[in-house]
């Protein structure tokens, strides 16, 4: 399979390539040359079929032969040691959760997915490569986890001094050996902006290979659409047309999604449910699409002005805005409108959401408004008690620590304070 750069100023190139690079030279998101349907025989027999084997029949079109098959089962069994379960709220309401791997974040997924991809490319490979991650919090700890010991990479992860959550925090520094954190003086936008200045500077490039491990790079990109097909192979026997509805920041899990459906997932729509930043919501509107510095919320993960992943939805529907209008939908909803649907979901349905999943849970309701006999599933991007504070208060009540928390909890925090890209640089160049 060929990648191109959705730029169209770089020349195709191998999946290896381009997850090695994470963005092509051109500064373009890759993006598979071709997508070829499944059989409709995989949809009809999905009820039969293991995770690992949907996730591999998904997946080898985009990965093989830069990996061997059979070392690609391995990497889908490593990577998807956990549950995925469909749990119904109401009659048209159902939520996908995504938060049972090791950080307890949807992340985990790609993560893992993209560190076991690197790990055999570099297998061979004299020289280290660095991972160069900003988070404003959840990627953080799940690019740590997932590169963890990982041979022949370093990950450097820069978060906000302050702004991130504790156990956020402790998660992404209490783990060492090839982790490093850096603790910024500043927000996340200043993080990504180091990073970003990071892989133009030519003197660094030089020094070192540096790759990135957001979902720009198509090995954590492509990994997520094994979710939509798992909540397929939960729900099919309903015979209930699905539309999903996903918590959004950078859109590259509702793009996932999309992917899935281009393979022939039966999906009727998909909903971006996004907090108050909303670009997508307006575009959906007026067709203006027009990025804004993004504003603090309660879903902070989905805090995002300009979501990186947009172009790749505009390519996957030919950049067309009808077309584009057919298959997604967009709301926008406040802290306070959130807040209110976790104490909802609480106290009417007895299910403790996180502030992100609340959003999707509210993206539901305002689309079956609309569309009263959808079925719909949103997306429970992470655990609640990654929030705890913002939860515990909504709901009035303390919550328990999952075993995957309460190992980092008490850990010694390890990081470097930087608070200039030069630090930054010195910090690289050692
Ligand atoms: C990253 C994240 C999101 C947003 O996902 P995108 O793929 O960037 O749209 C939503 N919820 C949580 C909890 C996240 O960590």
């Amino acid at each position: 399979m060929n990648y191109y750069s959705l730029n169209k100023q770089a020349p195709y190139t191998t999946f290896k390539d381009a997850v090695i690079r994470g963005l092509a030279p051109d500064k373009g998101l890759y993006f598979p040359e071709t997508i070829t349907p499944l059989p409709a025989s995989f949809f009809e027999d999905i009820g039969q079929l293991s995770y690992e084997t949907i996730a591999f029949e998904a997946i080898k079109q985009f990965v093989v032969p830069d990996i061997p098959a059979s070392i690609l089962k391995t990497i889908i069994a490593d990577t998807l040691s956990f549950d995925f379960p469909v749990i119904p709220i109401t009659d048209n309401i159902a939520t996908l959760e995504l938060f049972h791997g090791p950080t307890m974040a949807f992340k985990d997924v790609g993560a893992r997915f993209m560190a076991r991809c690197l790990g055999y490319f570099n297998e061979n490979n004299t020289n280290d490569v660095t991972v160069l991650v900003a988070t404003s919090g959840d990627t953080g700890g799940a690019v740590a986890h997932g590169f963890l010991n990982v041979k022949g990479i370093n990950v450097v992860i820069l978060y906000p001094s302050g702004k991130v959550s504790h156990i956020q925090e402790m998660q992404l520094t209490t783990l060492g050996h090839n982790i490093t954190a850096l603790e910024v003086d500043g927000t996340f936008d200043d993080c990504q902006a180091m990073v970003k200045t990071a892989f133009l500077d030519a003197e660094l490039c030089n020094h070192m290979q540096l790759t990135s491990a957001n979902s720009i790079n198509v090995a954590r990109w492509l990994p997520q659409l094994f979710y939509f097909m798992f909540a397929y192979k939960q729900l099919h026997k309903t015979h209930k047309e699905l539309v999903f509805s996903v918590p959004s920041g950078n859109f590259g899990n509702v793009c996932a999604g999309m992917m899935a459906q281009q393979l022939g997932l039966p999906v009727k729509h998909f909903i971006a449910a996004n907090n108050a930043n909303n670009v997508v919501t307006r575009y959906l509107k007026d067709a203006i699409y027009q990025p804004h510095p993004s504003v603090q919320t309660i879903s902070n993960a989905m805090d995002v002005g300009d979501p990186s992943n947009f172009v790749r939805i505009q390519e996957i529907y030919k950049n067309s805005f009808t077309t584009i209008q057919e298959h997604l939908s967009s709301y926008s909803f406040t802290d306070t409108q959130t807040q209110d649907a976790l104490l909802e979901l609480y106290s009417q349905y007895n299910y403790v959401a996180d502030p992100h999943g609340a959003v999707g849970y509210l993206g539901c309701k305002a689309y079956l408004k609309e569309n009263p006999r959808a079925y719909t599933v949103f997306l429970e991007t992470a655990h609640p008690t990654k929030f705890l504070n913002i939860v515990e208060e909504v709901i009035n009540q303390k919550q328990p620590l999952p075993p995957q928390i309460q190992a980092v909890m008490g850990k010694e925090k390890v990081a470097i304070h930087i608070s200039t890209y030069g630090d930054l640089k010195t910090f690289l160049m050692r």
